[in-house]
């Protein structure tokens, strides 16, 4: 009888938790909020007209404690013009095998170029696919925005880009 009383005992925990309100995140169905400032994929960002902000000057992937990052820079020219000033970043790629969240890369980009959005759906079957690429890291062309390259806005110098006085392009550009 003792026996049958301890097995009792035994469940007790399990029996006070079935009629608690369940706390399991309904993910994938209904993904979870994130905090604000949370560290999700980055983004390679873009003035008003669209010309890149990255100069490929490679501070983010010397500041990745996990050498997540790769860059390849490459000089700008009056006929092909990706960013403004001397430089863009012709590679631009990030190994989210390596990567930890940690935003690094992020504080030491001079242009802020880089940012991380709040998105961390990311996961996929094979190596090749987690390491992205320009074409899955840019920001998308908004409105007044036109697809490098393209030449700086007229009159313009690199310092009114650095100094954000540059506007979108006229009506819808793309
Ligand atoms: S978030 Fe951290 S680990 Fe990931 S790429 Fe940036 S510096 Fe490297
Ligand atoms: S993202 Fe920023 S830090 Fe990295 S290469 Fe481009 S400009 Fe430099």
């Amino acid at each position: 009888m003792p026996k049958f009383f301890d097995a009792i005992a035994g469940f007790r925990v399990t029996f006070g938790t079935m009629f608690k309100k369940r706390l399991t995140e309904q993910y994938p169905e209904k993904p979870g909020p994130v905090a604000k400032r949370y560290h999700g994929r980055h983004q390679l960002n873009r003035y008003p007209d669209g010309l890149e902000k990255c100069i490929g000057c490679e501070l983010c992937a010397w500041a990745c404690p996990a050498d997540a990052i790769f860059v390849e820079g490459a000089d700008n020219t009056e006929d092909e013009r990706f960013s403004p000033g001397e430089r863009y970043g012709r590679v631009y790629q990030i190994n989210y095998l390596r990567c930890i969240g940690c935003g690094l890369c992020i504080e030491a980009c001079p242009t802020r170029a880089l940012t991380m959005t709040n998105e961390y759906e990311m996961a996929d079957d094979n190596r090749a696919d987690l390491i992205w690429g320009k074409d899955k890291l840019l920001a998308p062309l908004e409105s007044g925005m036109l697809p490098p390259p393209h030449p700086m806005a007229e009159g313009s110098t690199d310092e009114d880009y650095y100094r954000g006085n540059i506007a979108p392009l006229a009506g819808d550009a793309r």
